[in-house]
């Protein structure tokens, strides 16, 4: 086919995720390697969003497709009930990983079904049904996930799951009260969750899930001392704590999973896009050594066809072994110094740039009309002229690939760009910002 009968016949037959089906255009794409990829033009263009946040190791890695081909020429499929290789010393390397308090995986096929079997397994562990989860979250777009989901994403699921409850996040900048220091927002935001605990009666709370730090809805950081503070409540009131670590987790914020940056030991940790980079779909849920005591003699009841799936299995482990043989936490660590470093430059030299976030190689530039007033560029929810599709645009007109989500760009690169990659493609996105200044504000 060529590049045009490959476009045309996308937008024929596919059903596009998120989109207004008349409104796509599709790139069609030949080839990709390492933090590129090309259209049938020849056209280079360069992935700054890792995809969907998922492809921490770029394209083209030859050791997961080696070890995925090494699994076909065994064997493709297995039922979860046999002993496999590669779903085994996956399952005890990503324990390896883990605080000293958790026990087993389960293993899902992407983040959403994570999500859907650790909220169930903390239902049947705890005997309670009420789940707390954040504002401003993203869990996944299936049913339970989508009613963790705390944006729009969630809106054509409701009236919602009964026993689903919102809680608003630390979300400092957009926040109406000022704080003198990040301890006080911390006090503030874990007095209003005890008092909403309260209301909802905390005995019937199985668990609070929160992404440990906001990915999607603009990567949005804990104050210090929160996730600390919930893991407290959790204690006293006999929750269990859930970290979605499906966007942050696998090295992308310069730790393997994000809430070893914060001190806390979660109950239950979900993951799945950089387990495997998306060579082949894999996800999973890590509960506690007390929570896979308690699946010892009760039923465990979940269940899918593709639990552990032998070839993602491979691709994960032959992933989690090349984070840590290529030092992929140091090159996060070290590029995302200068990652940072040019963000809070282009802050200071934009008057569209309201606030930046970044750890590690996860970031968001947050656009403003005034960063005085810090009046979102685009209101809440709603874009009437266009102007997040038309700042797209004019990055990909430069090769420079990302998404956006309300107010907010992305920049999470590969986590194997060098720093002379990134400052090339970060002046792209500085002469971008300037047409922002000048032509939509
Ligand atoms: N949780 C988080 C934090 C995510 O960012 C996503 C997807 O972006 C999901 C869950 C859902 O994962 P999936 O799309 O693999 O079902």
């Amino acid at each position: 086919m060529t590049g045009e009968e490959i476009k045309s016949a996308h937008k024929q037959y596919n059903l596009q995720s998120w989109s207004r089906q008349k409104s796509i255009n599709p790139i069609p794409l030949q080839k990709a390697e390492g933090i590129y990829f090309w259209d049938y033009d020849g056209n280079r263009y360069t992935d700054m969003s890792s995809q969907l946040v998922n492809m921490n190791l770029g394209f083209g890695n030859r050791a997961i497709g080696d070890a995925i081909k090494a699994q076909v020429d065994r064997f493709c499929f297995m039922a979860p009930s046999y002993a496999v290789e590669t779903r085994s010393e996956l399952a005890k390397t990503i324990i390896g990983l883990m605080p000293d308090n958790m026990g087993k995986v389960f293993f899902t096929n992407a983040g959403a079904d994570a999500n859907e079997n650790a909220i169930k397994m903390a239902r049947m562990y705890t005997g309670r049904n009420k789940v707390f989860s954040r504002y401003r979250s993203y869990h996944g777009s299936s049913f339970g996930a989508g009613n963790l989901t705390g944006e729009p994403r969630r809106f054509p699921l409701e009236p919602g799951i009964p026993g689903f409850v919102k809680f608003f996040d630390p979300y400092i900048y957009r926040e109406a009260i000022s704080f003198e220091s990040e301890e006080a927002a911390t006090a503030y935001y874990l007095a209003k969750l005890e008092e909403q605990l309260g209301y909802e009666g905390a005995s019937s709370v199985a668990a609070i899930v929160m992404e440990t730090i906001t990915g999607s809805n603009g990567v949005i950081i804990p104050p210090k001392g929160y996730l600390p503070g919930v893991r407290a409540l959790c204690d006293k009131y006999g929750i269990l704590m859930i970290c979605d670590e499906v966007m942050a987790g696998w090295c992308r914020t310069g730790t393997m999973f994000a809430f070893q940056h914060f001190g806390v030991k979660p109950d239950i940790v979900t993951f799945a896009k950089g387990v495997t980079c998306g060579y082949v779909p894999l996800g999973g849920v890590v509960v506690s050594k007390s929570i896979a005591a308690y699946f010892d003699d009760n039923l465990l009841s979940c269940g899918l066809t593709y639990s552990g799936h032998p070839l993602a299995c491979a691709a994960g482990l032959a992933c989690v072994r090349y984070y840590g043989e290529a030092d992929i936490l140091g090159n996060v660590n070290r590029v995302g110094k200068a990652l940072g470093e040019t963000l809070e430059k282009l802050k200071e030299a934009h008057p569209c740039v309201g606030d930046v976030r970044y750890i590690g190689l996860f970031s968001a530039v947050e656009l403003v009309r005034d960063k005085k007033t810090r009046e979102p560029l685009v209101p809440y929810g709603k874009d009437p002229e266009g102007l997040m599709g038309k700042i797209i645009k004019l990055l990909s007109a430069r090769r420079f690939m990302t998404y956006s989500h309300e107010n907010c760009v992305l920049v999470a690169p590969p986590l194997i760009i060098t720093e002379a990659q990134l400052t090339e493609e970060l002046s792209k996105l500085d002469e971008v910002l300037g047409i922002v200044d000048k032509e939509m504000l």
